[in-house]
This record gives C-alpha cells, sequence and structure tokens, in this order.
C-alpha cells in the first residue's frame, strides 16, 4: 500500500525541508510535523490540525508515518525489558531497556538483522548478517519503545555492528538529535563497535556521537581468536584509531571489556591493558562475561573481577564494573538473537 510512498520517519531535518519545499512550503512546517511525528506519536496526517487541509491531502497521497509495536515484550525479573520487533519482510529484531537509578532507562538498540562480525562469546554472531537496517527500522525500535516509559540514553549495541551500516546509523543519529523531534543530545547516545577502523574516522567526520569499542583482548593473538575483526584491524592501528577520534570529538572513549573466566581476566591482562590505554583519553566499562546454556566460555571468578579492576583504578583509569542485567530473558550482552520467533517458513 505505501510501495510508492515516503516514510517520513526516514528522512533528517534537511531531507524533510527539501521534500516540503516541493510543496512550496516553508521550513517551519518541518518543525511542526517532527512535533507531531516525534513528541505526539501521530501518525495519521488527518490530525495535524495545525496544517492546512489541502497539504495534509497532498502529503496523504505522497508520504506515510511508520510505527511498530513490539510483538513480544518479556519482562526480566530485574526489570529489564526485551521487545522483539517483527519487521515488514518477516526478518525480526530486537531491542532491550535496561533500568537505571532514579526512573532512569538506557534503551540498547539493533542496527542490523544478524552480524556479520562473527565474536566468539556473542550469539547474534553466530547467525551471521540478513540485512542492514534502513534508518526509520532504527528510528522506530526507540519510538516504540518511548510508548512504554521515558528513555534517557540510546546505545546502538544490539543486534549488528553499527558502522558495516553507516549511512542508515548516521541518518538515525541525525534523526535522535532533532529538537524539535526526539531532542537526545549527542552525550545521551552512544555507538558501540568491535573495531573497524576506517568507519571510526569516518564517523569523526560526518556526526557526533559517544563512541564504545568492545575490546576484550589485550594481544593480538587472543583477540584474533575472539574477535575476526581483528585479523584486519589490530589492535595497534585500533587504538591509533581512538586515540584520533578521542582527539578530534573531545569526548572520551569507552572501551568495554567482558572479562571472560580463565581466558582474558589475570593481572597480566590487565597491566597490558593499562598499556594498551596509554595516551588515549578513555574510560573502560568492565562486564562480567554470561555463562548460558550451550556457552563455550566460563564466567569469571568474583575475585579476579575485583583484582582486574583494582588493578585499574590503581593505575587511575576510570573503570566500573557494568552489571549485566536482563539474563533470565536473553537481553545480556551478546545474548540477542530474535530467538523467540525465527521468520516464518517460506
Ligand atoms: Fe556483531 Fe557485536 Fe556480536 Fe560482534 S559482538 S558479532 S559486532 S553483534
Amino acid at each position: 500500500m505505501n510501495k510508492d510512498k515516503i516514510d517520513l520517519k526516514s528522512l533528517t531535518q534537511e531531507q524533510l525541508e527539501e521534500f516540503f519545499s516541493e510543496f512550496g512550503k516553508e521550513k517551519y512546517r518541518v518543525k511542526q510535523i517532527l512535533r507531531w511525528i516525534y513528541q505526539r506519536h501521530v501518525t495519521d496526517f488527518e490530525q495535524m490540525t495545525d496544517l492546512a487541509k489541502q497539504f495534509r491531502s497532498q502529503l496523504e497521497e505522497r508520504a506515510y508515518i511508520s510505527s511498530w509495536q513490539p510483538e513480544v515484550v518479556e519482562t526480566s525479573s530485574d526489570g529489564t525489558r526485551k521487545y522483539l520487533f517483527r519487521l515488514a519482510d518477516g526478518e525480526s529484531v530486537e531491542a532491550v531497556r535496561i533500568p537505571m537509578d532514579e526512573g532512569r532507562a538506557t534503551l540498547c538498540i539493533s542496527t542490523q538483522v544478524g552480524c556479520a562480525m562473527g565474536c566468539q562469546f556473542c550469539m547474534t554472531g553466530k547467525f551471521g548478517l540478513a540485512r542492514n537496517l534502513r534508518s526509520e527500522e532504527i528510528v522506530n525500535q526507540v519510538c516504540a519503545a518511548l510508548q512504554d516509559g521515558p528513555i534517557t540514553n540510546i546505545v546502538l549495541m544490539g543486534m549488528g555492528e553499527p558502522l558495516h551500516n553507516l549511512d542508515h546509523v548516521v541518518t538515525a543519529l541525525k534523526i535522535f538529535y532533532l529538537d524539535d523531534g526526539l531532542g537526545y543530545g549527542t552525550r545521551r547516545v552512544t555507538l558501540s563497535t568491535c573495531g573497524l577502523v576506517p568507519e571510526i574516522k569516518e564517523l569523526s567526520q560526518r556526526i557526533k556521537v559517544h563512541l564504545a569499542v568492545s575490546l576484550n583482548a589485550t594481544t593480538d593473538e587472543l583477540r584474533n581468536q575472539l574477535m575476526p575483526v581483528n585479523q584486519r584491524y589490530p589492535l595497534a592501528e585500533l587504538m591509533s584509531a581512538c586515540r584520533d577520534y578521542a582527539l578530534t570529538t573531545k569526548q572520551r572513549v569507552t572501551f568495554e571489556y567482558i572479562l571472560i573466566g580463565g581466558v582474558n581476566d589475570s593481572i597480566t591482562d590487565a597491566k597490558r591493558l593499562v598499556k594498551l590505554l596509554h595516551g588515549v583519553r578513555c574510560k573502560v566499562n568492565l562486564i562480567a562475561y554470561n555463562e548460558h546454556e550451550g556457552a563455550e566460555f566460563k564466567a569469571p571468578a568474583e575475585e579476579s573481577i575485583k583484582a582486574f579492576q583494582s588493578h585499574l583504578l590503581q593505575r587511575d583509569i576510570v573503570a566500573t564494573l557494568r552489571a549485566s542485567k536482563g539474563q533470565d530473558i536473553s537481553a545480556a550482552c551478546g545474548q540477542l538473537k530474535g530467538k523467540q520467533v525465527d521468520k516464518p517458513a517460506t
């Protein structure tokens, strides 16, 4: 039905202005429509009563506004909520709402159906890449979750490698930042990458966003095994790109480090990590590996986690231990895979 129409949720402010100029409409009309779409969640042009009737009919003919409802919502005993969305082509993606203190919440969203990066500790990676998400499909995860309560921060850390889908991700970020739309400040959005070096550089030229890098190893030998991307972009290149990113954007880079029992959680690893981070404005998020059914790796021992974190803190590296949430509903880091409902068999 909407095949020949344009989805207004796929457009940035500049693109909307260009589209509206075809109808001879002024720029401020864009602000009006942004408020209807993103603040009042209205999808029917007829309800946009501050737009002229004729303009509403013109829009109806040429455009539409997509809107998502989750197909499944699961709530963990710790309050984490996982949303599964069915896409028009039958694929599915997941987003996770993680409750924080004082009524705040972070939403972790997906950028691809599946992922091509093949990280060993990640369920999403096991299924390979099906396709990229379009910008409106990235944006709609946030819009749908907002209907379920406020979201303070957005992290692009769900299914997929955001920098492997850079154009659509940059468009989605621009839409998140719209003052008259969702209004997220650049500091409230974090993009997490496994380490695609040329795209990290390109990202810093194209848009502002807080960068998180999934590091997880301190030698090329181990990182090559855990994260095949390292065979293309080894640690020295990655760290140099991160150093430049922090300098260009004047923002600290966050390094995510999943502590895996007996693999990367020793004091020797912690010492190497301190060396690697030398000269990079950064902080470290330590995450204890989730040992789940069928998992290849082991969770780290409590003492190893503490010793690892203390070593970093003593060397003046900000190192927080991130609690892993939503484990009982497979919503924790690396567990997203759209597992509840598979694609209908064709
Ligand atoms: Fe892809 Fe991220 Fe999983 Fe690696 S950890 S396979 S980049 S989704």
